[in-house]
């Protein structure tokens, strides 16, 4: 038997614990006495378009094609079309960002990823991830035996510390995975930040003779509040690959769908997509779901109702802060990130569970001290949490 894998089944991620947890503690006594924010699934449901286009594909398309095999790497059509959407998008420049023949089809962010490091990756190879970060990039990444070199971000504003990363890059950098809208902290990283990253990272693949890749972990792209705006990588930095999925944003995340786009600007463009073309051949993940894939070119661009988070967010942060809190800027995605009343956060976990309020400790997110608030529940649970959160702050005075 295969140990690390044995290792990874017996461990549960401390998100999925803190899930079990409140499914057992809602049991006992009842839904609405349990203010659990532990995990990332979406509250507000996919919109009416994603059902109408599904029923609408299932009555008007021949059934033995409709639940056939696609290509591996994903329907021709389907791949044209998220690429035609995203030229028309984001692009700012003449050359494309985007083909439909560097497209591949995955179930999901998590295969996306996955799919593209198993692509760059040889053992002892380094990875760079902007702390905190989303833990699963450590068994993402150490599964090909490369390393995970986590660069924490700026302890106020949360954006990457530019000088930490600079120090952090050596020959056996390949990648750098960036994740803005950031899980765990809510932060978007403006387009200066792109920009200097950008220009760091040029000049340090010619230091050290190789391109360093950026991967683009997007599944909270659309998931922005205010006038904020995410910017498209590949528009900055050619050697970009983004990973994307429908999880979040159109609150799909049981339905397994997203993708791939190696940007036609990178160095060996062609040979990158083939290897992600190699690696989901190694890990099984060929033809994503058929009927979503052809659901997602229908439904590009179109998103759930997330008006609904930006009243989370709001209602939840200003009492925080009222409370005494001190809470990261959020703009984006569906988190708080918040210091801990006391410098151990597991500790401070537990306290809050005291008063049935579920929060995840930030140590495995490679950050000390914070927690992590899923504020993707219902409205009615953000104000009735809010006494206890009150409470919770009270008993550290
Ligand atoms: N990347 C980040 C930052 C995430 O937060 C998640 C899921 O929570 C994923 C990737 C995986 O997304 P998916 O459900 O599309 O596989």
């Amino acid at each position: 038997m295969n140990e690390k894998m044995l290792g990874l089944g017996v461990s549960r991620s401390v998100i999925r614990e803190i899930f079990e947890y409140a499914k057992l503690r809602k049991a006992e006594i009842g839904n609405d006495k349990v203010f659990d924010f532990s995990i990332g699934n979406p509250s507000v449901p996919a919109p009416e378009s994603v059902k109408n286009e599904l029923i609408s594909i299932l009555e008007n398309t021949d059934p033995v094609s409709l639940h056939g095999y696609t290509s591996a790497q994903g329907d021709t059509s389907v791949r044209q079309a998220i690429s035609d959407f995203i030229e028309k998008t984001y692009n700012i420049g003449k050359e494309p960002i985007s083909s439909p023949d560097l497209i591949y089809i995955t179930s999901g962010a998590a295969a996306a990823l996955t799919c593209s490091l198993t692509a760059l990756l040889n053992k002892d190879d380094e990875v760079i991830v902007l702390a905190p970060f989303f833990p699963e990039y450590r068994v993402f990444v150490e599964r090909t035996g490369a390393k995970l070199v986590p660069v924490m971000c700026n302890n106020e504003t949360f954006r990457p510390d530019f000088d930490k990363i600079k120090s952090a890059i050596n020959e056996k950098t390949v990648a750098v995975i960036v994740n803005s809208p950031n899980n765990p902290t809510g932060v978007v990283y403006p387009e200066e930040d792109i920009k200097k990253l950008s220009d760091i990272l040029s000049k340090k693949s010619k230091e050290i003779g190789h391109p360093i890749y950026i991967i683009a972990d997007e599944p909270y792209r659309e998931l922005v509040y205010g006038n904020t705006s995410v910017p498209y990588i590949p528009n900055f930095y050619d050697n970009t690959i983004v990973c994307y999925s429908l999880s979040k944003s159109l609150s799909l995340p049981g339905e397994r769908i997203g993708y791939v786009s190696v940007s036609p600007r990178a160095k060996e463009a062609k040979n990158i997509y083939l290897s992600v073309c190699g690696a989901g051949r190694a890990l099984g993940f060929v033809c994503a779901t058929s009927m979503f894939q052809f659901m997602m070119a229908r439904c590009l661009g179109q998103t759930s109702d997330i008006s609904v988070y930006e009243n989370n967010r709001n209602i939840l942060c200003s009492a925080l802060r009222d409370n005494g809190y001190t809470v990261v800027s959020p703009d984006g995605a569906f988190y708080l990130f918040v210091k801990a009343l006391e410098s151990d956060a597991k500790a401070f976990c537990e306290k809050a569970k005291e008063f049935e309020l579920l929060l995840v400790p930030s140590d495995d997110f490679g950050c000390e001290g914070y927690v992590r608030i899923a504020y993707c529940t219902s409205e009615k649970q953000i104000r009735d949490s809010l006494p206890a959160f009150k409470k919770l702050a009270e008993s550290y005075k």
